[in-house]
């Protein structure tokens, strides 16, 4: 590999690849920082979703390279590809594909085995600290698909326009769409044949996706659109007010400790109680105390709601306090590097199939197609910001002519930002505070 260090992490960033399977961190600021351990996430462990499993499967050998331009990054000497082991025709086809220093390294079927303080405890043994990032302990964890944009980033100079979306749920045709970013969402779930006039859309999966509207476009971190029936009990929960979320849980919690016996984070040693935030809003509502700084340690994964005998929400009860705490200024307490795993952590984890069957969406675990077309559709409308940290600027007015891939919205100088590029060619029609607009 002769490109250089700098050479890699320049053209990540000038085809603005962010992270695929989170929040969107930019990825040549992760990928720049010294580490031991490159670690590819491909534990997809959010019910019926596919999407990285199909690239793992057709992919290999651009995330194998992909993780290998982040070793020469970081100067990382280990390279650890985690999936499921049950998934035995992507195993097969990495195995294929592996260079030196990069190991497959195989996971239960659990939830959720893809959060990245889980799987860097799994593969290295270390643990995360305290609302820490794997960084702090010598690791970078990429998305399989972040590092096969990184992979293209780096060979073609691909700027990020496209993106693989699963379209799943009560649909007929579960199905993966390979879209331009900026595309709007009605338009991809039309192909995946929804079964039912009415149906209620999120954006991501059944744990932790959001309900979007169906004008929602399609970003670079945009990964699965599920179609759910809107009378699930799901969506129920979903829309749940978080007065009505808040009155169930003062009235009704029993105090079992399911929710913090399956805690993911909690069996890592976080000190986050599920059952303690619920029995403190019966009599010190909205207090700063050891109990409410558990908030900033919540990965919002919702296995507690799904352990919840009483079908109450601790995942929604920390998400407000730490709303609350922050309005007010407080930061969080915890942060914490002496911690040891729970004894029990092994026994505690929670099966997947279960888990499925607890969240009523088993009839819709099917296979999923690979749409054979691209959906480039004639207009698009693509959100400035799709990144952790700033906003790129925008470098086009209102009437630019712009070809597809090229630069439409710069990262500033020095700023946690990432470039943005035209995903059809066309003309610039508007840009308002949110969005570019191209026909
Ligand atoms: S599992 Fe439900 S009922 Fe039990 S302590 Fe937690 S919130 Fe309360
Ligand atoms: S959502 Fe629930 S189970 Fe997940 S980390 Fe937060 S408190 Fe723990």
């Amino acid at each position: 590999m002769e490109i250089s260090r700098e050479e890699i992490i320049k053209k990540v960033a000038d085809a603005g690849v962010v992270g695929c399977g989170g929040a969107g961190f930019p990825t040549h600021v992760k990928i720049a920082a010294d580490a031991d351990f490159v670690i590819a996430n491909g534990a997809e462990c959010e019910p019926l979703l596919k999407g990285d499993q199909y690239l793992m499967e057709t992919k290999a050998a651009e995330i194998v390279r992909g993780m290998r331009y982040v070793m020469k990054t970081s100067g990382a000497s280990q390279g650890y590809i985690g999936l499921k082991k049950k998934y035995h025709r992507q195993i097969e086809a990495l195995n294929k594909a592996l260079a030196p220093g990069i190991k497959i390294f195989e996971m239960g079927n659990v939830y959720p085995a893809g959060d990245e303080h889980v799987m860097v405890n799994e593969i290295t043994g270390r643990i995360v600290p305290e609302a820490g990032i794997p960084i702090n302990v010598g690791c970078i964890v990429d998305n399989v698909g972040t590092l096969v944009n990184i992979c293209e980033a780096v060979e073609k100079g691909r700027p990020v326009t496209r993106k693989n979306v699963t379209v799943t749920g009560d649909v007929e045709n579960p199905v993966i769409v390979r879209c331009a970013v900026g595309a709007c969402v009605s338009d991809i779930v039309k192909l995946a044949k929804p079964r039912k006039q009415h149906y209620t859309l999120l954006n991501g999966g059944p744990m932790m996706g959001d309900i979007i509207n169906d004008d929602f476009c399609v970003t670079k971190t945009t990964g699965a659109i599920l179609v759910l029936p809107s009378d699930s009990s799901l969506v129920a929960k979903k829309t749940r007010t978080a007065t009505v979320a808040m009155r169930r849980a003062k009235s009704i919690c029993e105090q079992c400790m399911d929710c913090t016996l399956v805690c993911p984070r909690n069996l890592l040693g976080h000190r986050i109680f599920p059952h303690k935030i619920m029995r403190m809003n019966f009599f010190a509502s909205g207090e700063f105390n050891e109990i409410s700084s558990g908030s900033f340690l919540c990965s919002q994964c919702g296995l507690c709601e799904v352990a919840c005998p009483q079908d109450l929400s601790p995942k929604r009860v920390f998400r407000d306090v730490k709303e609350n705490l922050v309005k007010k200024g407080h930061k969080n307490m915890h942060t914490s590097s002496q911690l040891s795993v729970h004894s029990e952590r092994a026994l505690r984890q929670f099966p997947a199939q279960r888990l499925l069957q607890r969240i009523g969406l088993a009839e819709f675990d099917k296979p999923v197609s690979f749409h054979p077309e691209e959906l480039a559709p004639a207009k698009v409308k693509i959100a400035l910001c799709q990144n952790v940290g700033s906003a790129p600027l925008p470098v086009v007015k209102a009437g630019s002519e712009v070809k597809e891939g090229e630069l439409i919205a710069k990262a500033p100088e020095k700023a946690l930002s990432a470039n943005l590029h035209a995903s059809i060619p066309g003309t610039v029609v508007k840009i308002d505070e949110k969005y570019i607009y191209i026909a």
